[in-house]
């Protein structure tokens, strides 16, 4: 029998390619425990109450199980999100997200976009198919916007002190290399950990596995036996994103210098570090949308969402002509 390099004493069952060991079990779960604890408390206090944003994938519902294992869990409260896409039932996740949230006695929300802001991701893509739009905008990008308004509106509503979200160290890596590709200084500097918010209306956010790779995620879940659903979001093919390109670029990295992905964030965040808390300092109160009175970016009247659901309205105002 292996033995686990870490206790020497139970079998060995996982290798941890960035690390080098082979570990038990418990010793595995140990070790992502800790960089999630490790992560967490620099941003939050033992007594502050957290939105834990839990789509029902396996990051999420990795940090879900962590987290009630570290902090209290009367202070947690999950929040899933329907994106309402037709022909892309979620139902199975969010049922595994309730079984998860009943077993640690964390409390569970579940919200129809539909319902919260009245608009889907459908209806949103139907739009601009109507309208014709040239160079439509991804689903991606309507629902990542929509999602955030959504766990920003719920947090308020909720008073919680933090949000609390699922990315990975891959996720974090990737988001870091996108801005710097794009040159968008300010995007890469608000991905920073350390970065304040520059709005009295956005709840701070916290990503306590940011140090876990997601193949780590995905030996978690499946020892852990969490079920996951195999159908994908149906609008998931379309053009690859600058993101889906880097993947295999990392991974490629990762496997030939283990550990590669896990410096470089580590150096990225370090070399930001003092940009970012230039930064910081200068914050000033972002302006308010005109139409929502939800902030929005610098030298913006109307916010992102604001502009794309006005297709929406635009498309639903011409099909009743
Ligand atoms: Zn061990
Ligand atoms: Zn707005």
């Amino acid at each position: 029998m292996l033995r686990c390099d870490v206790c020497n004493s139970k079998p060995a069952q996982i290798y941890q390619r960035h690390t080098g060991l082979k570990l038990c079990l418990t010793c595995f779960r140990s070790s992502i425990v800790e960089r999630a604890t490790q992560e967490l408390y620099k941003y939050v206090d033992r007594n502050e109450r957290l939105l834990l944003a839990v789509s029902g994938g396996k990051d999420s519902l990795t940090m879900l199980d962590v987290l009630s294992s570290i902090h209290p869990v009367s202070k947690l409260v999950a929040l899933t999100i329907l994106e309402d896409i037709v022909g892309y039932d979620r139902s199975s996740e969010i049922e595994e997200v309730r079984k998860l949230c009943r077993e640690h006695g964390v409390e569970h929300i579940v919200v129809s976009m539909k319902k919260y802001l009245g608009y889907s991701v459908t209806e949103f893509m139907e739009a601009q198919r109507m309208l014709k739009v040239r160079s439509p905008i991804s689903a991606c990008t309507f629902c990542g916007i929509a999602r955030r308004r959504i766990v920003n509106s719920i947090a308020r509503e909720l008073g919680v002190d933090k949000v609390v979200t699922a990315h990975v160290l891959d996720d974090e890596l990737q988001t870091y290399l996108i801005n710097i590709l794009r040159g968008d200084i300010v995007r890469l500097l608000q991905s920073h950990p350390l970065s304040t918010v520059h709005s009295s209306m956005i709840v701070k956010k916290v990503k306590p596995l940011r140090k876990v790779y997601e193949y780590e995620t995905a030996i978690y879940a499946f020892f852990r036996g969490f079920r996951f659903q195999d159908i994908e979001c149906p609008y998931i093919s379309q053009r690859p994103t600058l993101r889906a390109r880097l993947r295999p670029m990392l991974q490629e990295l990762e496997s030939r210098y283990p550990g590669f992905c896990l410096r470089l964030l580590e150096h990225l965040d370090r070399i930001l570090e003092p940009l970012v808390r230039e930064q910081n300092e200068k914050v000033r109160e972002l302006p308010r949308c005109t139409l929502c009175g939800e902030p929005t970016a610098p030298g913006r009247k109307i916010c992102k969402y604001c502009e794309l659901v006005e297709l929406i309205r635009k498309a639903l105002a011409s099909s009743t002509l």
